[in-house]
């Protein structure tokens, strides 16, 4: 019996291996993806080689992705996602009945369908949300081209800055998205990982993009196995409200819905970083 490993390299020298059994490969216009079985974390996919989400802990980036912004703004309507094609974020948005529209921009269809197939616990979202809808284009321009004020919240679960999600990174976006955004609004973005040098330094730049754009520019951390080094950040960038001094959680706690990772002493807990990643935040790139 062969066995069959996926590895993913964080380094030259350091890299996270899982042995699967593979479910499907293709390679469309944006990327290669790739859909695995594992034992331990069940069904997963990788973009270009870097590991998405899997069935056993995507729950811990779809929540903290998500259910930050809507204890610092409980009133939230308009949303937009940017990537998330897999629907983990779709999801967790869609469990607020205050929300009235959302916007999801996915680049790759491809991915969608993939992900219904294959993780209907994130991706059913799609078929079954008659708030959401999806536009298959790409988020830099949609952003570019959306009105003043359009939305209250904006969440970019996108890929890491290369290749189609490059564009999601840049200082013209970031602006375009404060544009995007009514003056309560906030803008989550994956914020990469401190620890490997590569993530670092993506998690540095797009944090001094981010600061030079909007009054507010807080980071937090979430803990998540798959993940290289297991630490992952978000970014958490608003015009008024501030998610620790404005954070809400009567009003959260309201909202009765049953989490696995997000809770309200979470909240606090994981806008209080390590020294290290103090210090990387004020660094330059
Ligand atoms: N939610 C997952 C997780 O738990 O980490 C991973 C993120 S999701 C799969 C990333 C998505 O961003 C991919 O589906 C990719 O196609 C999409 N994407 C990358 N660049 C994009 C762009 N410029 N506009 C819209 N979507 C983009």
């Amino acid at each position: 019996m062969v066995d069959l490993w996926f590895s993913e390299y964080h380094t030259e020298d350091v890299r996270f291996s899982i042995k699967v059994e593979p479910l499907w490969s293709e390679q469309t216009k944006f990327q290669r993806i790739d859909f695995f079985r594992n034992a331990t974390f069940g069904t997963f996919f990788t973009l270009d080689g870097f590991l998405m989400m899997t069935e056993k802990d995507e729950f811990i980036y779809h929540e903290m992705i998500c259910h930050p912004a809507f204890a610092t703004n409980p009133e939230i309507q308009r949303v937009l996602i940017i990537g998330g094609g897999d629907g983990g974020t779709a999801r967790e948005v869609a469990r607020y009945p205050t929300v009235q529209q959302i916007d999801q921009v996915e680049i790759d269809e491809r991915v969608v369908r993939l992900c219904q197939q294959y993780l209907p616990q994130t991706a059913s979202v799609f078929e079954n949300e008659p708030r959401l809808k999806l536009h298959f284009v790409d988020g830099v321009e949609f952003v570019k081209n959306t009105p003043e004020g359009t939305y209250d919240l904006i969440l970019v679960d996108s890929t890491d800055p290369i290749g189609p999600g490059e564009g999601l990174f840049t200082l013209e976006f970031y602006r375009n998205c404060y544009r995007a955004l009514t003056p309560n609004g906030s803008l989550i973005n994956q914020h990469e990982s401190p620890y490997y040098p590569g993530d670092a330094r993506e998690m540095k730049r797009a944090h001094q993009k981010i600061k030079a754009t909007f009054p507010i520019a807080r980071v937090y951390q979430v803990f998540k196995p798959t993940y290289p080094s297991g630490l992952r950040l978000f970014g958490f960038a608003a015009k008024t409200l501030d998610p620790v001094t404005d954070f809400k959680p009567e009003l959260w706690q309201q909202f009765k819905l049953i989490t696995r990772y997000y809770n309200t002493d979470i909240h606090t807990a994981s806008f209080a970083l390590p020294t290290y990643v103090q210090e990387m935040l004020t660094e330059d790139a």
